[in-house]
């Protein structure tokens, strides 16, 4: 009895640690005791994109992102790089963009520029462990520099990274804690704690987490916040949201609160403590539900701002809700964390910026039918707020802009603890990792989604190898999944999980859901869903360049635009909450070479050296019934905000044509609904 007892003992450890004792062998999670993580991030380069999302990323490094350090003065002499202009965070927000698309591009001109740039940042390490321009005195510039560096790292393996990193970490540890609630560095303190968990994780420094511990308790409580929320829709209807730069308004605003969703998730890992998990998910639904978009994000037009489609969200709040969201899918693996990425990507990342990426918002509207420099509903943004140009209102969307489809991308796929891979965000890419018994794989994915909705995995190895493929469902209903034969269909929100031994050339293909869903908002209006893409109102339109209060230096495609309405916008749809399919016809087009372009849209043409007009329709369109609403109309330069549904109808039937709202710089997405009763005399039902 007693020898079978530790046959079973001994059978029992071996088959604990060939799964996930110590995670997956050539990824490294957490080592013991910290909390093992869901899931494990590749290392830069492993993913790269393909398809439409490689034509994406040309467009960055052919717009904004490739030229920007050109003639953008804050970067071209920026202290970071030895200049005397810009020393805080300009230059590595830019960096934190700048390294990734280099490297997922492979191209050589942008990775000359980034190392050109990274040298500096290396070369300015000092023997206290701080770095970065002498004129710097304040960490919270540091915190961002520290990711670009780490990003760096991935790609190019040089260690001279890792040291500069080691020694400021060790800096943090040994010095006092400065983190103070007033200022920047304090209240987004735990940002250094994606560099610190990572080095540590790769380096195995006791005194690591010790200095990260330092930080969370020296810093602001964001856990304690999301428990209590403070600025919540009462304070708002109230007024007392905080538009002020103190202690308490900088827990008000939007940025803060975009990289601050990820901070108990990141100490989670170190406390092993459910409350931190629980702030995670607590923090979310009281965004969405006192400040939430659509387009998965909240408002802030500088501070949380209510949910009304008329308020505004800065562009910097989408990149790091973005970032925040990838960091707590690795930590927390739930994957209504990942449905929300692509959310963002696939609407609010594309839908305030151009197609050609040559210009942004600092504030995107849900409603947004006049894009022009006027005073609008803020709570402190000023009149160019909704422009697309070089740098309305304040420059730091221009700098922190870049890290949006990188960082995407880097996300889409993970290691698992058990030498597998996971598929987290879809979307045209190829993976290339070690799983199994050590063996390198590719894995090809073509697809046109997010525009439809088939997903084909293409596998190829040198030899079979048996591995575990999750697939995560989206929560917008079951996906049917086909692979070696076989097929079933897999429920929403689930992971699916296939172990096989996989051999060149097998394929796993996905048919995900596509139908049409709709979405309660403001004044029980709706909003129309289809996949992870929502859908406004085309708005026929007029782009006029303006001069600002700020110069945009002419170079190349640098313009600044006011958009103008040329068609009604005040529509309600004629629709039927229960039956979303009844009257909509749908048309998948080719996605074009500007994927969130649609036609009207001005794109700068490099070889012309002009700007020139848009003429093919965007990759969906949408047809439907619609009827304009008399009553409804402009207030303080926005759409007022929608009547309360359903609305009794006035005018007449018409077709109104709906675009992804990533293609609509002018839009409507909160529709009031037309009261089908009253409507019934003039349409049918069915
Ligand atoms: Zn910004």
């Amino acid at each position: 009895m007693k020898t079978i007892l530790t046959g079973l003992l001994i059978i029992a450890l071996i088959a604990c640690s060939s799964c996930n004792k110590n995670g997956n062998r050539f990824y490294k999670n957490n080592p013991p005791p910290f909390k093992q993580n869901a899931y494990i991030r590749l290392p830069l380069g492993a993913v790269k994109p393909a398809g439409w999302l490689h034509d994406q990323l040309e467009i960055q490094a052919e717009g904004l992102t490739g030229n920007l350090d050109d003639f953008w003065p804050d970067l071209v002499n920026s202290a970071w790089r030895g200049g005397t202009s810009e020393g805080w965070e300009r230059g590595p927000y830019y960096l934190d963009g700048l390294v990734p698309l280099a490297y997922l591009l492979d191209d050589p001109k942008l990775i000359e520029k980034s190392r050109d740039w990274v040298e500096k940042i290396i070369a300015s390490s000092t023997d206290s462990g701080w770095y970065g321009p002498a004129k710097n005195k304040d960490r919270w510039p540091l915190a961002v520099a520290n990711k670009v560096l780490m990003q760096y790292y991935e790609a190019t393996g040089d260690n001279r990274a890792v040291d500069l990193l080691l020694k400021y970490f060790k800096y943090l540890h040994d010095t006092p804690p400065d983190w103070p609630d007033k200022d920047w560095r304090g209240v987004r303190a735990m940002e250094n704690a994606v560099t610190g968990y990572w080095l540590y994780r790769l380096t195995g420094e006791k005194w690591l987490p010790e200095t990260i511990e330092s930080i969370e308790k020296n810093s602001t409580d964001w856990t304690t916040y999301y428990e209590i929320f403070p600025w919540d829709s009462a304070a708002n209807a109230e007024n007392r949201i905080p538009h002020i730069w103190d202690a308490t308004g900088l827990t008000a605003h939007v940025v803060n609160n975009a990289m601050a969703i990820k901070y108990p998730g990141l100490w989670y890992q170190q406390s092993g403590d459910e409350r931190y998990k629980r702030a995670v998910f607590e923090g979310i639904a009281k965004y969405d539900k006192n400040h939430g978009q659509a387009g998965g994000r909240f408002s802030g037009d500088e501070h949380l701002s209510g949910n009304t489609p008329d308020r505004g969200t800065e562009l910097c709040s989408v990149v790091e809700y973005m970032f925040s969201l990838g960091e707590l899918y690795e930590i927390l693996g739930d994957n209504s964390l990942a449905d929300r990425l692509e959310l963002l990507a696939y609407n609010s990342l594309p839908g305030t910026t151009t197609p050609d990426y040559w210009a942004h918002q600092y504030d995107q509207q849900s409603n947004q039918v006049l894009v022009s420099a006027a005073k609008r509903n803020w709570s402190s943004n000023k009149d160019y707020s909704n422009i697309y140009g070089l740098m309305p209102n304040f420059a730091c969307c221009l700098a922190n802009m870049h890290q949006g489809w990188p960082k995407f991308v880097e996300t889409m796929w993970m290691a698992t603890n058990d030498n597998g891979l996971a598929a987290v965000a879809y979307g045209p890419s190829v993976v290339k990792a070690k799983v199994g018994n050590a063996t390198d794989v590719t894995l090809t994915e073509e697809t046109d989604y997010p525009f439809k909705g088939a997903v084909k995995f293409t596998i190829t190895t040198s030899e079979p190898v048996r591995f575990p493929l999750y697939l995560r469902v989206p929560s917008w209903g079951s996906a049917k999944i086909s692979w070696k034969g076989k097929s079933e269909t897999a429920l929403a929100g689930s992971t699916f999980k296939i172990i096989e031994k996989w051999k060149d050339g097998d394929e796993i293909l996905i048919e995900m859901p596509m139908d049409l869903r709709y979405e309660t908002r403001y004044n029980n209006s709706v909003s129309v869903l289809r996949g992870p893409l929502f859908f406004s109102l085309r708005i026929d339109k007029e782009y006029r360049q303006v001069k600002t209060d700020y110069d945009n230096f002419g170079y190349k495609g640098s313009v600044d635009w006011e958009i103008y309405p040329k068609s009604d916008w005040n529509y309600g749809l004629i629709i039927s909450r229960e039956n979303p399919e009844l009257a909509l016809n749908i048309t998948e087009n080719n996605v074009g070479k500007y994927p969130f372009a649609d036609s009207g849209d001005m794109i700068w043409s490099a070889d012309s050296g002009k700007y020139i007009t848009c003429d093919d329709d965007a990759a969906v369109v949408i047809k439907t019934r619609g009827m304009r609403i008399p009553g409804w109309q402009m207030k303080d330069n926005s759409a007022d905000l929608p009547p309360f549904s359903p609305v009794r109808p006035e005018e007449e039937l018409q077709e109104v044509t709906l675009v992804p709202y990533g293609a609509a710089r002018l839009r409507i997405t909160e529709f009031p609904v037309m009261d089908i009763i009253f409507a019934t005399g003039i349409i049918k039902p069915d």
